[in-house]
């Protein structure tokens, strides 16, 4: 048996049997754990009175070999993010991070996924209405870079070369990216990008912050972000939190 303590957000969470709660988390040493928290229900001194999703602070659990759940000792919560919860926008961006979190990474340690991912929460829980949108696709890019799949922006994704900054240019999802127009004839499906939108998704992909100027605007960068993901990560396998929080943006957006 080994004791962990490693700084980590609650992504999911449920009840177990009559009093205790599995928790997936997201650890900034041990990437994706499982837990549970034994008495969690009966005992709220026991883990703090916080222990939901998206809460935020050092995880202590016991792990054996060969076992995908651990045992939770302890969970000091630092932040509760009660702000996500208070707005639909906000709580639906936050769930489209935490989808991306449990799908596509894994046990290994990968501390600046992490710190990806809490500085996404944090720019979303501080979001007014008109900005959840691009801080949860500026977060949602950071995250994809971190996992290793950053598009090509600035050069061609086929051929490597240079694209000027101002040009509209052909993305491919296939290509892995921006393509030169030469390129672009060789490969089908590609769709010309502004250059705005490629410059928003260098931007983001480094961690700072765009803001996006229309809904239409946001609704195209969603779909942009959505077949990327389509093409690279999921695999075929629907993205349940993403659909929502499109789908929550249109109904927001069209009225
Ligand atoms: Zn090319």
């Amino acid at each position: 048996m080994t004791l962990v303590a490693t700084e980590a957000v609650v992504l999911h969470a449920f009840d177990y049997l009559e009093s205790s709660r599995i928790m997936r988390l997201i650890t900034r040493d041990a990437g994706i754990q499982s837990v549970l928290a034994r008495g969690a229900r009966s005992s709220r001194k026991r883990f703090g009175t916080s222990l939901d999703v998206f809460a935020q602070g050092t995880a202590e659990y016991s792990t054996r070999p060969g076992r995908d759940l651990n045992t939770l000792t302890a969970f000091d919560v630092t932040r509760a993010r009660p702000e996500l919860a208070a707005d639909i926008s906000r709580f639906t961006g936050a769930c489209v991070l935490a989808e991306l979190a449990l799908r596509f990474s894994s046990d290994e340690p990968h501390p600046r996924l992490f710190d990806a991912f809490v500085a996404g929460l944090d720019a979303i829980g501080a979001a007014e209405a008109d900005d959840t949108v691009s801080r949860t696709l500026g977060a949602a890019w950071h995250i994809v870079g971190e996992l290793g799949f950053a598009p090509a922006l600035d050069v061609c994704a086929n051929c490597h070369t240079p694209l000027a900054d101002d040009a509209r240019t052909p993305f491919s999802h296939v290509a892995g990216g921006a393509l030169c127009d030469r390129c672009a004839r060789l490969v089908p499906g590609a769709h010309p990008i502004p250059p705005e939108a490629r410059a928003a998704l260098a931007e983001w992909l480094a961690g700072s912050p765009v803001e996006i100027s229309s809904a239409a605007e946001g609704r195209a960068h969603q779909r942009l972000l959505r077949e990327f993901l389509d093409q690279h990560l999921s695999e075929g396998k629907k993205l349940v939190a993403y659909s929502m929080w499109e789908r929550e943006q249109l109904l927001v957006t069209n009225h």
